[in-house]
């Protein structure tokens, strides 16, 4: 038969594998929560410098408009200047006249920005032209900002109408951007920015750099078209610096991922602790319960209030039940016979109020085939890890073995006993056959010669003549008895011979027949037809056979209703090892056995009868048993007692040549 294959559910396999990764795993999750926690800290600082970063740009920017805003007022204030200095040209019809220099305006002008000034016609000829005297760098007072190239310049274009007289022309204010740089206020950006000024060509005008800072991070540029196309860079000296660059951030995560190595380190040695602690567990539970299962003694623990919580496979096979069965069950339990429910209860009363002998106490159960039990328990307090009494452990010790040899010896004692009286008595037998023998062998003798003297005498000797037949008759069985007792008594065997036992029964009953009747007891024959021939010593079966009628009469006497014996006989196939035999049987409807067994009844000197001498069974089945059969005695259900015996058919033994 091939073998069964094990049905695994696919699912129970995967779930089984993915616990004993996750068991295994487990150690490295506070590593891994350390590594997420950083990651997550990473990128919410990432985030969060990404915005700072952005909002610095805006802020740069709006810084460069400010700027430019500022060069452009700046611009207009001087353009408006301008155009007062050309409204005070416009009436003045003589150019050559002019002394530009005495003009106010233009002395304000050069004070403030420009370096020259010229007055041009319509025709784009110099009508007059002036020239600022100062040096230039005394006006500058740049707040930092230092000038790195000269000569870039700017020009401011005015038109002069022609008024009462006056020519039309154009004013030309030229001024270098430096200056104007020196008349703008930059301070307050110098402070956060590298403020530089880049002409179209690539060329730096001014910066504001300062040696030993260095601006961090992308520069914003902002052209500045008042400005010639020249751009304005600023380059902020505190950006925000990578979240990853700042060492508080770098110590902090080092020592986070410090902090989860250590404790994943520390999990994996305690999971590695809880793991050899439950492997050495389990296998203490396996020995334990091997232990358990293979001990001779059953074990059953149970709750203070007899309920049971555990039993081993000994106590299940010693009472037929399995554990799923017993577990959960309280008193009275499904193993205790019927009959002692009552007294077992009360037993289990006292043990659980704890008055149970220490050494133990025997008791009956019944095993589920219905088999007697017999077993010693011993009960002890079952106490918790904190040694509160929490119910009783049993260990049950099963004596039936014990019980079976003990009351094999004893009955072996018993038939010791019985044999050495029966061999007293055996003598005493062969000592009075002796004594009997001799007149008993006279009264054979004169009887015969009395009956050969009578023989040729007259019919009304007839009489006498059946007397004395009927003496010499009864004389003979009596010595026929006594010698048989003198072979017994000489431990001489019985002397087989084939017997029909239906012609012997037949033989003791009208043997009996006259007792019977003083009885008034009726008899009842049911002889099997057809009988094989049994090997018998016949005075031996005869006796049975007639103490067995008598008990049947005398237990008979006395019971109201009609005294009848029953006698039958029938054949008994072989079965097994055992030889076809005859069984005979005698049944009374006496007042029956009262559930005495055939071993109590056949107890020397075990008599129910005031002048018994108890010895009449006993010698039956003693009798029975040598020829190699069996004697019984039961109840029988409608009242009364039934006694048989049976005796092995008869086997011719083959004749050979020699013999
Ligand atoms: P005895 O006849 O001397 O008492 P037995 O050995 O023949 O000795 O019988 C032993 C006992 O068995 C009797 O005393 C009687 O109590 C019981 N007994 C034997 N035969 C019967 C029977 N047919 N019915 C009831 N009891 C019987």
């Amino acid at each position: 038969m091939p073998a069964a294959v094990p049905d695994y559910e696919p699912d129970s396999i995967a779930a089984s594998a993915f616990r004993r990764f996750r068991r295994r795993a487990l150690w490295l999750l506070p590593l891994g929560l350390g590594l997420v926690f950083m990651a997550v800290v990473g990128l919410w600082a990432a985030s969060n410098e990404a915005h700072e970063r952005q909002a610095l740009v805006q802020r740069l920017k709006a810084d460069a408009s400010s700027v430019q805003a500022q060069l452009e007022a700046r611009l207009d204030v001087e353009r408006a200047r301008l155009r007062d200095a050309a409204l005070r040209l416009s009436g003045i019809d003589d150019p050559a006249a002019v002394d530009l220099y005495s003009l106010p305006e233009v002395i304000a002008g050069f004070d403030r920005l420009w370096n020259r000034l010229v007055w041009l016609d319509a025709d784009l000829r110099v009508l007059a032209r002036a020239e600022r005297a100062v040096k230039p760098g005394a006006m500058l007072a740049l707040d930092g900002l230092r000038i790195r190239s000269r000569g870039q310049a700017g020009h401011l274009e005015q038109p002069v109408p022609a008024a009462s007289g006056g020519r039309e022309g154009q004013l030309l204010a030229r001024y270098e951007l430096t200056d104007l740089l020196g008349t703008t206020d930059l301070a307050w950006l110098a402070g956060r920015y590298e403020v530089t000024f880049v002409s179209e060509l690539g060329e730096v005008i001014a910066t504001s750099g300062r040696a030993g800072l260095q601006p961090q991070g992308a520069a914003v540029e902002q052209p500045l078209p008042a400005f010639r196309d020249t751009v304005l860079r600023l380059a902020p000296y505190d950006a925000p610096r990578a979240w990853y660059r700042s060492p508080g951030t770098q110590a902090m995560l080092a020592g986070l991922l410090a902090l989860g190595v250590a404790a994943s380190l520390l999990l994996r040695r305690e999971v590695r602790q809880v793991q050899q602690a439950e492997a050495a567990s389990r296998t203490e539970a396996a020995w334990r319960r091997s232990m358990e299962d293979s001990a001779l003694v059953g074990l059953r623990a149970r709750d203070t209030e007899g309920r049971i919580l555990y039993v081993n496979r000994t106590l299940c096979e010693m009472v037929g039940y399995g554990a799923e069965e017993l577990v959960g069950l309280k008193p009275p339990l499904p193993f205790w016979p019927p009959e002692a429910v009552d007294a077992l209860m009360a037993r289990n009363l006292n043990t659980l109020a704890g008055a149970a002998p220490a050494a133990g106490y025997e008791t009956r159960w019944r095993h589920r085939d219905g088999q007697i039990v017999d077993v010693v328990i011993y009960e002890s307090r079952l106490v918790d890890s904190e040694g509160r009494h929490i119910g009783w452990m049993g260990s049950i010790v099963d004596i039936g073995e014990r019980k079976r040899l003990e009351d094999l010896e004893r009955r072996h004692t018993e038939a010791l006993a019985q044999h050495a009286r029966l061999n007293d008595l055996g003598l005493i037998a062969s000592e009075l056959a002796h004594e009997l023998n001799q007149p008993l062998a006279a009264i054979a003798g004169y009887s015969a010669g009395l009956k050969a003297s009578l023989q040729p005498g007259a019919a009304a000797d007839a009489e006498a003549l059946r007397a004395v037949e009927a003496l010499q008759r009864n004389a003979r069985k009596a010595g026929d008895i006594v010698n048989w007792i003198r072979r017994r008594g000489a431990r001489a065997g019985p002397a087989p011979v084939p017997c029909d036992l239906n012609a012997l029964v037949d033989e003791v009953l009208n043997a009996r027949q006259r007792p019977m009747q003083r009885l008034q007891v009726a008899v009842r024959l049911g002889l099997a037809a057809g009988l094989p021939p049994v090997s018998a010593d016949r005075i031996g079966i005869e006796q049975v056979l007639t103490n067995l009628l008598r008990n049947a009469a005398e237990a008979m006497a006395g019971c109201p209703g009609t005294a009848l014996v029953e006698v039958r006989t029938r054949q008994l196939p072989s079965i097994g090892v055992a030889p076809a035999a005859v069984e005979v049987t005698v049944c009374d409807s006496g007042p029956g056995l009262h559930g005495r067994s055939l071993d109590e009844l056949c107890a020397a000197f075990h008599t129910t009868k005031r002048d018994g001498m108890g010895l009449g069974l006993g010698i039956c089945r003693a009798i029975v048993e040598q020829h190699g059969g069996s004697l019984w005695a039961t109840d029988r259900a409608e009242g009364g007692a039934c006694f048989g015996f049976s005796l092995p058919v008869h086997a011719p033994v083959p004749v050979t040549e020699n013999s």
